[in-house]
């Protein structure tokens, strides 16, 4: 099959060249993706829409995939010319191939002598947010720069399209691009439902729709907002923008066309690439248990001479952590050809005379400077042991009041809104856990919630719930991290919009245990009993070098856990909550697996290697759940899987508040 170079291998080109080799041997080196899953379905909803947004008919809609992908990508290719042969029409997936490009185009329209491309995404945008500013230089920033980039490659490719086929000869391609309106208002019952996701065979999805879907969308607000992006894409082919013409080394059209050549020839060429910062995000590298070749370390031997496997290379270390400054320092160090934490110097963050462990324990606080010298200090030295602020700690706990609570929310947020009077992304919490300890160093599972009822919007039930459950004194309440404070800030906006008959009661609790999100419409004061963040707490005092340059609750806890033999003695093999989880077909006791509709492919989201510590319920499980796809047994199994999986991340809690109370005795 001829290998074509298309707007996936582009995306990636844009990142790294290399990277767009990689992708391309997929099959052989690994590709570790961190963000949540679910995204790529919940887009293909957003393109199903779109298409029936812009009059897109269905047997206009080129359909891919197939038992034979050959046949298959010429038949699209085929389909698309005779449609375009059409004085006037409208397309929706168009396939546009030259000798070495193919696009797929989301939606085309046709009027005429005149080509309009729509790429569609399922990113939000505020109604009036401009999509990309230029500055007094020329200069252009955009948060959606990749999108813009996106569709000037398919709006190029088509130009090459064009010049080889003389009856096109005419066309003028214009380029626009469908994102989602963040502030439009679905005033559609359950629209999720209504655009199915089915698993094809062969890893393929596709979306079908609702058979009457045309008739009860009429005359419905549209969650979306085309933007025009037909100048901008000019521009960038022509180079007339110098920061984007600099990131194509000068030249778009060479930069597409050399990559395009390493590409289908399948060729390695360092020469195109360089190792810089964007390697700090390469997702190109394996997990330890992954036999698949790492694309991060042949750069490194290929382009520097150095064999990283295996070492500490500062490429490995995490950005979204407080630890060592990779945004700071990551570019001087690889210039300065510093590739391995071990060449890093510690006492550039904390000066010998108080980097001793007495220092430490003078200290009332771990600055980010402590993190970074204790991290690159045990990596050097290979010490395991923990540092803790014990004097600071004690200071901190006399602040709390008991009993203590722990809670932790699961949530979702999509593209296309799944409850009428939603907007898209908006917040929606489906489930929270309680744990409660007392001043004794005894504690308890004190409560729970769950939602998984398909069409039923749960937020305001689960902050009654949430109240119920800790208002009943004015003990010291513990999250981890930021996202409890954010969601409940959300709700607090829902509520002030909704006729809730309690509203006011509910607002009141919540702006009690929060404070205000920077991004907050109604500002209020932080409440008395603001939420604590344990996560804050933990880096504060606490650090192992076991966690590395990570402070999140899968590392955290258990550090803790090896830090101290109380646990041990006390748990045995249970000290790590996390540890013995069942797999989530042993909650299926009694599902039929004959009952799952036949064409549901349940082999990510129901399978025996599916461990349930992998993130509870995913945001695919949460949009299937609520499109009705699973049958009662199976749903009852996800909601008895996801309550095992939430009170964990609370015991987990308790059990870093349970080496706070030992350590400070
Ligand atoms: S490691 Fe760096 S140079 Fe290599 S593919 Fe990744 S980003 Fe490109």
């Amino acid at each position: 099959m001829q290998k074509f170079f298309t707007k996936s291998a582009f995306n990636q080109a844009v990142e790294c060249p290399m990277r767009a080799y990689y992708y391309r041997n997929g099959k052989d080196y690994a590709y570790h993706y961190e963000g949540p899953d679910g995204i790529a379905e919940i887009g293909d909803q957003f393109g199903a829409l779109a298409c029936i947004y812009e009059g897109v008919p269905d047997e206009n809609i080129i359909r891919r995939g197939g038992a034979n992908p050959v046949e298959a990508q010429a038949k699209s290719i085929d389909d698309t010319l005779e449609l375009l042969r059409k004085e006037n029409v409208d397309i929706g997936e168009a396939a546009f191939s030259t000798d070495k490009y193919l696009v797929y185009v989301d939606i085309l329209h046709k009027r005429g002598d005149e080509l309009t491309i729509i790429e569609v995404k399922s990113k939000c945008i505020s109604a009036s947010k401009p999509l990309y500013r230029f500055d007094k230089k020329g200069k252009c920033s955009s948060d959606y720069l990749d999108k813009i980039l996106d569709v000037t490659f398919q709006k190029y490719v088509i130009q090459q399209f064009i010049k080889t086929h003389s009856e096109f000869a005419n066309l003028k391609v214009h380029a626009k691009l469908m994102m989602v309106n963040s502030e439009a208002v679905c005033d559609v019952d359950s629209l999720s439902t209504l655009l199915r996701i089915k698993f094809l065979e062969g890893g393929h999805r596709e979306i079908e729709c609702a058979p009457d879907i045309r008739k009860i969308l009429k005359g419905k607000t549209r969650i979306d907002r085309i933007i025009d992006v037909d100048e901008i894409s000019d521009k960038i082919i022509a180079d007339e923008i110098p920061n984007i013409a600099e990131m194509f080394n000068g030249c778009f059209v060479d930069y597409v066309e050399k990559v395009a050549d390493m590409y289908i020839n399948n060729r390695k060429d360092y020469s195109l690439c360089h190792i810089g910062t964007d390697c700090f995000k390469c997702p190109f590298r394996k997990e330890a248990d992954d036999d698949k070749l790492d694309g991060h370390i042949e750069c490194f031997q290929n382009m520097c001479g150095v064999n990283i496997a295996g070492k500490s290379a500062i490429t490995n270390v995490k950005d979204a952590s407080k630890g060592l400054p990779t945004s700071l320092k990551k570019g001087a160090w690889l210039e300065q050809k510093k590739f391995f934490l071990t060449d890093i110097d510690e006492h550039e963050y904390v000066p010998a005379e108080n980097a001793t462990p007495e220092a430490f324990q003078k200290r009332t606080e771990l600055s980010n400077n402590d993190l970074r010298y204790l991290h690159v200090h045990s990596v050097k030295t290979g010490s395991s042991e923990p540092t803790f602020l014990k004097e600071a700690a004690k200071a901190e706990m006399s602040k709390w009041t008991y009993p203590l609570h722990f809670i932790d929310f699961e949530t979702y947020q999509g593209a296309v809104p799944l409850f009428r009077g939603n907007r898209p992304n908006e917040e929606i919490a489906y489930q929270f856990s309680h744990h409660i300890a007392y001043e004794d160093g005894t504690f308890k599972h004190a409560g729970e919630y769950i939602s998984l009822e398909a069409g039923k919007f749960p937020n305001f039930e689960f902050v009654r719930k949430l109240k119920s459950q800790l208002d009943d004194d004015e003990g010291t309440i513990f999250r981890y991290d930021i996202h409890e404070n954010n969601i409940l800030n959300a709700i607090r906006i829902q509520l002030i919009d909704s006729n809730e008959t309690d509203k006011e009661e509910l607002i009141r609790f919540i702006e009690c245990i929060t404070h205000p999100t920077g991004s907050c419409k109604v500002p209020f004061e932080p409440g008395v009993r603001d939420m604590k963040d344990l996560k804050e707490i933990a880096q504060k005092y606490f650090y192992h070098p076991s966690m590395g340059s990570s402070n999140s609750i899968k590392q955290v806890m258990p550090a803790i856990l090896h830090s101290d033999p109380f646990f041990h003695e006390k748990y045995g093999d249970d000290m790590d909550p996390y540890h013995n989880l069942p797999y989530l077909e042993e909650f299926a006791a009694g599902v039929n697996k004959d009952e799952f509709p036949a064409d549901f492919d349940d082999s990510d989201v129901w399978n025996a290697d599916k461990q349930i510590n992998r993130g509870g319920i995913s945001k695919l499980d949460y949009v299937l759940l609520q499109a009705g796809r699973f049958n009662k047994l199976h749903t009852e199994a996800i909601r008895k899987a996801s309550r095992r999986y939430c009170e964990l991340d609370t015991l987990s809690m308790v059990r870093i508040w349970e080496y706070f109370r030992i350590s400070t005795k």
